[in-house]
């Protein structure tokens, strides 16, 4: 008899100070998809969805696809958004007849407008049809902000443990790991969850350079070889989130009898944390630096990348500042490709205007004036698109990505690629396509 596993995914990470309520309509922008409909969408891409159907095929599991969301990080879930997800995925439980264990695939640095710990509540809810033993793996984001009322109400908690994110097939692998042995009586996992009092950390997480996040990761490497020990998370926590469990964190997931190992585990690394508080590796300049950098770049030596990290719509920010975008025109720099630009009315007057054509238009800036006023430029409409692409980089590789209508905008040597939807830049395809 197969056991049979539900699954489901509801990712947001929630930047509350932003003033763009998360609505469905930006679920379904990005994903919102219920049932069978998960499996043909996800199979083969590198997510925790892909990596759930490959562990599914593996054990022989019977799957209860019950609903995928994911919506560009933005402000807090609205009431309807929040219950739309919640309930979509508890109702399928409730429908599915024998459920045997559970794998959640969330971000974990949720926030809905009626709840400043959703994945906690979903949890909670979850448990109030299954009970307390059935085994639920929940994967989180490295920038989740754990509360102690999701570490108590599932299993396992297990965060990607690279920066850019590349590993959530395997994480999903490895949750899906414990939920087998349990269901087959060979365990029966709890977490644990240990905060230290600091609003950020472990370098905020990063991975590609030496430093506090690597570390941990491989204290947590070497306490998962103890017996009894299941899986030790080290969560980076997402800052831009006004909620009392904001800030980092370590989850452990234990087997019965080794509770108080665990605590001391969470604990000892929560420490470290505290101890290197301070650490980090980043150098950041100002407009003006980069801009100097961009001037004396050497094309030959292959692009310079410059990043506006407080305008990553990945991080809930408006994708709309302009103050990088006007001081490379000031400078007249060529050979530039700035994207992305969130502002779907200088989209439609493009679309208007045709390729070729010429408009004059006030850019982005239309949110919040700390990060740039609208830019007013005449630019020629180098290339229209209607904005969809699959991610072929190593982060969400396979997946379908809708920067919604698109135009290519020229002036003089900058090629600026203005969307309506916003998304990050985690693929080259945002300027290939
Ligand atoms: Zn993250």
């Amino acid at each position: 008899m197969a056991f049979r596993v539900l699954i489901a995914q509801f990712m947001h990470e929630t930047n509350t100070f932003s003033v763009l309520p998360t609505t469905l309509d930006d679920y379904r922008r990005r994903w919102l998809v219920r049932g069978n409909e998960m499996a043909s969408r996800f199979r083969n891409t590198k997510t925790e969805i892909g990596g759930l159907l490959d562990a599914a095929d593996r054990y022989g599991w019977e799957l209860i696809p019950a609903l995928a969301a994911n919506a560009t990080p933005s402000g807090r879930l609205t009431v309807e958004t929040w219950a739309f997800i919640r309930d979509g995925i508890v109702d399928a439980l409730k429908s599915a007849g024998r459920v045997d264990g559970i794998c959640l695939a969330c971000h974990g640095a949720a926030v809905a407008a009626t709840s400043d710990d959703p994945e906690g509540e979903l949890l909670e809810a979850i448990r109030a049809v299954v009970g307390p033993d059935v085994p639920i793996a929940m994967t989180l984001d490295l920038h989740a902000n754990v509360t102690d009322r999701m570490a108590r109400l599932s299993s396992a908690l297990i965060s990607y443990r690279t920066y850019p994110h590349v590993d959530q097939y395997e994480r999903a692998q490895q949750g899906a790991a414990p939920i087998q042995a349990a269901m087959e009586g060979k365990g029966k996992p709890r977490c644990l969850v240990a905060q230290p009092a600091t609003l950020s950390g472990v370098d905020g997480g990063k991975t590609t350079v030496p430093g506090p996040m690597l570390d941990l990761l491989a204290m947590a490497d070497a306490f998962e070889k103890e017996p009894g020990i299941n899986v030790v998370s080290v969560q980076a926590g997402f800052m831009p989130s006004d909620i009392a469990n904001v800030g980092p964190s370590i989850a452990v997931s234990h087997e019965p009898g080794y509770e108080a190992r665990a605590a001391e585990i969470a604990r000892a690394m929560s420490q470290r944390i505290w101890d290197r508080r301070g650490e980090t590796f980043s150098t950041l300049l100002t407009v003006e630096q980069a801009i100097a950098k961009a001037i004396a770049h050497d094309a030959s030596k292959g692009p310079l990348v410059i990043a506006d990290g407080t305008d990553n719509p990945g991080g809930g920010a408006y994708g709309d500042a302009t103050r990088l975008l006007a001081a490379l025109l000031e400078a007249k720099i060529e050979g530039v490709a700035v994207g992305t630009m969130f502002d779907p009315a200088a989209v439609a007057m493009a679309m208007k205007a045709g390729v070729g054509g010429e408009i004059t238009v006030d850019l982005g800036g239309h949110h919040d004036p700390a990060f740039g006023e609208p830019l007013r430029l005449t630019a020629t409409v180098a290339l229209l698109s209607d904005g969809t692409f699959v991610n072929d980089g190593p982060m969400q590789q396979g997946v379908e990505t809708a920067m919604g209508p698109t135009a290519v905008l020229r002036v003089g040597g900058i090629d600026i690629v203005v969307v309506s939807n916003r998304i990050q830049t985690i693929d080259l395809q945002v300027f290939l396509s």
